[in-house]
C-alpha cells in the first residue's frame, strides 16, 4: 500500500462483548463546520483540519454523530431548530452557548487557565471560581447532549481541554458506556499541574474515560504521577486504578493527511504550481526561512524573530541571498494577552525591516493573516528552511505538514525541543527555542546544510510522518477504547456453583483451599493489630485441618510470627509477607519460599521511612523479615495522607532498578521484595504437592490476591470477597458469607464417602 493511502479502518466490528459495535458519537468543543447566514439562510461548510479528516470515515461508517459547539452564540444559549435541522443532515448535534457561557467557559476558563498552565506559562494563568462554574455547567450540557443520543454499545470519543468533566459525568450516568479522552496539547509536569487550583476535580474528570490519550509519552508519564501525587491512586505504567476500573494511558500522535500536502494532478495541483511561480518572482532568487502559525504566546514568535535580527546583525548583506516569511494566523483576539503579542510582533517586524531591509528587497515578509491552502503549500514546498520552534507545543502540525510537502527530500526543518512532534521527527535540527544562541547557531547551521545531509535527514522523516497519518491515529485510538469493553464483574458463587463445586470434592483425590486473612476470613477492623481470629473461624479452620485429603492454607500479607500467635494451633498451613515463607499444615517452623533474593535496597528504605516516621508523629515504621512498612493509620489524617504519596514518589523512584516494589495498603505504604507473589508461593504449594489433580479453590479480597486467581490453573475455582473486576471467576459479598461457605463445605465432608485415594 503506497505510504498516502490510509490503511482501511476495521470499522464496525462484532467482538465486543457488549454485542456489535455501535456508533462512534465525537465530542468536541467545536464541530468541524463554518456557519454563515446569508439572506436569513444558514450555510453550512466543513472545516478543514487534521482531526475532522481523520475521523470522517469512521464517523461516517458507523453513522456516527459529531457533538459540539456550531461556533456561534445565541441569546437564550439555545441551537435553532432550523440549524438543528441543518446539522443533523451531516450527521452533527450542535450544543448551543450564550455569550456568557462561551465567555466563561471558552474564552476564560479554557484560553486563559487551562491553555497558559498546561502550556507552562502559570504566570499568565487566570482562575475565577465562579467562570469555574459555567466550565462545569457547559462540560454538564455537553455530557447531557450525549445522554440523549447514546446507546449503550456505542463508542464515544471526547476531544480536549474544554470538556475534561465530561468523561466521568458520562460514567456516571452509564457505568458500562466505552468511553476515550484525548488531550491535543501538552499535559505538564505534576509540579506545574498542581498549582491548579481545580487539580483533582480535572483529574478525577478525565479518569472517567476508559481509555485517556496524548500526543506523547511524556504527557502520558505527566499524566500518570498527576493521577498518583494528587489522588493518590494506584497506577501501573500505562494504567491507572480508579473506582475499581483500570484506566487505560496511551500516546498516540495526532497525523496529518500526507495526500493533501504532496502533489497530484487535480486542480488544487494547478493553482499550487501557479501560486509557486509568483512567489519564486516575489524573493527573487532568495532563500526562504518560513514560519508558519496561530499567533500565540506559546509559539514563540518573537524569539524567532530576534533570531532572525541576529542572523543579519552579523551580516547584513545576508538581506540580498535570504528572506524570512512569517505567517501569523490571528487567534483569540478576544483575550488581551493576544493582542499584547500581536503589538510586540508588529513593533519587531517593522523594526526588522527598517533595519535591515533595503530599496526593493524587503528582510521580513510578515502577515498577520492565514493564507489559502494553495499558497500555505507553495511556501511548504518551496521555503529552503522551515523555523517550528514553539516555546511549548503538544504536538504541531506545521512541522508535519512541511515535512510531507518536501516531495525532492530537500529542505530543512529546525523544530524547538518542546514540541510534542520533537519526538517523533527526531532528524530534524532541533533547538532549544528559549536560547538566542542556539537559536542563531541553529538557522546559520540550517542555512549551511550541504544537500546530502538536508536529504538523508529530510527522507526518514517523510517517510515516518506519511506513514504515521491521521488514519492510524484514529484507527489506533479508536481501536483501544473499542477494546476496552467493560470486563464483566465475577459471577455471583451461588447454589448451582455450590452443589457443583461439592461434587468435585466427591470425585477429586485430594482438595486444597487457599484462604486470604484479612477481608477474606475476617472482617477489617479500625486498627490492624485488632482483627484477631474469632472462635468462629478459628473452629472453622481447625475443622477444616482434621479432613483427610483437605489441604487448608491461610495465605496472608501478615508476618509470620503473626500467624502463629493468631492461627498456630489450628493445625492449618501459613504463607506469611505475601508468600515470603511457609510453614506447612501440622508443621512447627517456617521455611522461606525466596531464598537467595537481593535485599539492598533495605537499608535506603528503612532511613527513609524512618525520616518519614520522624516528621509524622504517631507514624511507625515496621521492619518484616523482608519487607518494610511505614504505618500511619494512628496520625493526623490530613498531614499523613500528603506524606504517605511524597513517600510513595520518593520510594518508586529509589527503586526503580532495584529488585523491590512498593505496595499502597490501608494506611500503610509497603516496600516488598519483586517477584514474591501469593501467587507464586500458592503455585509453588502445588507444584511440591504429592496431589496428581487437587480440586482448588482460592479466596481473596485485595489486589495481592490477584495473582493467586491468576497463577492458579484454569480450574480452580478462585473467589473475590466482594464486588469489583477481578481475575477471580466467582465472588461472594462478604467474609460473613465466605465463613457460611467454608462451613457447609466442612460438614459436606463429613457426610460425602472419601474418594479413592484419600
Ligand atoms: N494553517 C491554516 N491557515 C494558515 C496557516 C496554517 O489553517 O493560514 C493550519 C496549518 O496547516 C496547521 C494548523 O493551522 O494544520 C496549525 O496546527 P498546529 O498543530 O501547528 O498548531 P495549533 O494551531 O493547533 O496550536
Amino acid at each position: 500500500m503506497p505510504p498516502n493511502q490510509a490503511s482501511p479502518i476495521p470499522f464496525p466490528n462484532n467482538n465486543s462483548r457488549l454485542g456489535p459495535d455501535g456508533r462512534l458519537i465525537l465530542v468536541s468543543n467545536r464541530l468541524p463546520v463554518v456557519l454563515n447566514q446569508e439572506d436569513e439562510q444558514w450555510q453550512l461548510r466543513f472545516a478543514a483540519g487534521g482531526l475532522a479528516t481523520g475521523l470522517r470515515r469512521p464517523h461516517r461508517e458507523s453513522k456516527g454523530l459529531w457533538i459540539g459547539w456550531p461556533g456561534v452564540v445565541t441569546a437564550g444559549g439555545e441551537v435553532s431548530e432550523t440549524v438543528q435541522e441543518l446539522l443533523k443532515s451531516k450527521g452533527m448535534v450542535g450544543v448551543g452557548l450564550d455569550e456568557k457561557q462561551h465567555d466563561e467557559y471558552y474564552t476564560h476558563c479554557s484560553n486563559r487557565c487551562l491553555w497558559p498552565l498546561f502550556h507552562y506559562f502559570p504566570e499568565r494563568m487566570t482562575f475565577n471560581a465562579e467562570y469555574w462554574e459555567t466550565y462545569r455547567s457547559v462540560n454538564r450540557k455537553f455530557a447531557d447532549a450525549v445522554l440523549e443520543q447514546v446507546q449503550p454499545n456505542d463508542l464515544v470519543f471526547i476531544q480536549d481541554f474544554h470538556l475534561t468533566l465530561v468523561p466521568a459525568m458520562l460514567r456516571q450516568a452509564m457505568p458500562n458506556l466505552r468511553i476515550g479522552f484525548f488531550l491535543h496539547i501538552p499535559f505538564p509536569s505534576s509540579e506545574i499541574y498542581r498549582i491548579f487550583a481545580r487539580r483533582e476535580e480535572v483529574l478525577q474528570g478525565i479518569l472517567g474515560a476508559d481509555v485517556v490519550a496524548f500526543h506523547t509519552l511524556g504527557y502520558v508519564r505527566h499524566f500518570r504521577s498527576a493521577a498518583r501525587h494528587l489522588l493518590g491512586l494506584e497506577t501501573r505504567s500505562t494504567t491507572i486504578y480508579h473506582q475499581n476500573r483500570e484506566v487505560k494511558l496511551m500516546a498516540q500522535p495526532l497525523g496529518i493527511e500526507p495526500a493533501d500536502w504532496q502533489g497530484s494532478d487535480d486542480d488544487a495541483e494547478g493553482e499550487v504550481q501557479r501560486e509557486m511561480k509568483a512567489l519564486k518572482q516575489a524573493v527573487a532568487g532568495r532563500r526562504i526561512i518560513l514560519g508558519v502559525e496561530r499567533l500565540d504566546y506559546t509559539k514563540g514568535v518573537p524569539e524567532r524573530l530576534k533570531a532572525f535580527a541576529a542572523l543579519l546583525q552579523e551580516d547584513p548583506s545576508l538581506v540580498e541571498k535570504v528572506m524570512m516569511i512569517q505567517i501569523a494566523v490571528p487567534s483569540r483576539v478576544e483575550v488581551e494577552e493576544y493582542r499584547d503579542l500581536r503589538d510586540e510582533v508588529d513593533r519587531l517586524a517593522g523594526k526588522i525591516n527598517s533595519e535591515f531591509g533595503r530599496p526593493g528587497l524587503q528582510a521580513l515578509h510578515y502577515q498577520f493573516r492565514g493564507v489559502r491552502p494553495s499558497i500555505l503549500r507553495a511556501l511548504y514546498r518551496l521555503a529552503d528552511v522551515c523555523l517550528v520552534t514553539p516555546l511549548r507545543d503538544g504536538l504541531n502540525l506545521v512541522a508535519k505538514e512541511f515535512v510531507a510537502s518536501r516531495g525532492q527530500d530537500d529542505g530543512v526543518l529546525v523544530l524547538g525541543e518542546n514540541t510534542g512532534a520533537a519526538w517523533e521527527l527526531g532528524e530534524a535540527l532541533r533547538v532549544n527555542s528559549y536560547d538566542d544562541q542556539a537559536m542563531l547557531q541553529t538557522l546559520k547551521r540550517a542555512l549551511n546544510m550541504p544537500i546530502a545531509e538536508r536529504m538523508s535527514r529530510m527522507k526518514p522523516m517523510r517517510e515516518r510522518v506519511a506513514s504515521a497519518n491521521v488514519h492510524v491515529w484514529a484507527e489506533k485510538c479508536l481501536g483501544a477504547i473499542r477494546a476496552s469493553d467493560r470486563p464483566q464483574l465475577p459471577t455471583t458463587f451461588g447454589k448451582g456453583q455450590r452443589h457443583e463445586f461439592f461434587r468435585e470434592w466427591s470425585y477429586a483425590d485430594a482438595a486444597m483451599l487457599f484462604l486470604d486473612y484479612d477481608g477474606t476470613l475476617r472482617e477489617f477492623t479500625a486498627k490492624p493489630n485488632d482483627a484477631i481470629p474469632t472462635p468462629e473461624i478459628r473452629s472453622l479452620l481447625t475443622s477444616l485441618a482434621q479432613v483427610r485429603g483437605l489441604h487448608t492454607y491461610v495465605v496472608s500479607g501478615r508476618s509470620d510470627q503473626l500467624l502463629v500467635d493468631w492461627l498456630g494451633d489450628t493445625g492449618i498451613g501459613l504463607v506469611a509477607e505475601h508468600g515470603a515463607s511457609l510453614r506447612r499444615p501440622g508443621k512447627m517452623n517456617f521455611e522461606s519460599l525466596v531464598d537467595g533474593l537481593n535485599l539492598d535496597w533495605r537499608d535506603e528504605v528503612h532511613q527513609l521511612m524512618l525520616e518519614f516516621a520522624a516528621r509524622v508523629p504517631k507514624s511507625k515504621v515496621e521492619e518484616k523479615p523482608l519487607g518494610l512498612a511505614w504505618h500511619f493509620r494512628d496520625a493526623e489524617p490530613e498531614q499523613s495522607r500528603w506524606q504517605a504519596r511524597e513517600l510513595r514518589q520518593h520510594l518508586e523512584e529509589l527503586l526503580q532498578d532495584r529488585q523491590a516494589e512498593v505496595m499502597r495498603g490501608n494506611q500503610v505504604v509497603e516496600v516488598r521484595p519483586l517477584g514474591v507473589t501469593k501467587g507464586r508461593a500458592v503455585g509453588q504449594i502445588l507444584a511440591e504437592s504429592q496431589c496428581r489433580n487437587p480440586l482448588i479453590l482460592a479466596a481473596g479480597d485485595d489486589r495481592t490476591d490477584e495473582s493467586m486467581f491468576l497463577d492458579l490453573p484454569n480450574t480452580a475455582w478462585t473467589l473475590l470477597i466482594g464486588s469489583r473486576q477481578s481475575a477471580a471467576r466467582f465472588c461472594l459479598a462478604d467474609p460473613a458469607a465466605c465463613r457460611r461457605l467454608l462451613a457447609e463445605f466442612h460438614a459436606y465432608t463429613l457426610k460425602s464417602s472419601p474418594a479413592a485415594g484419600r
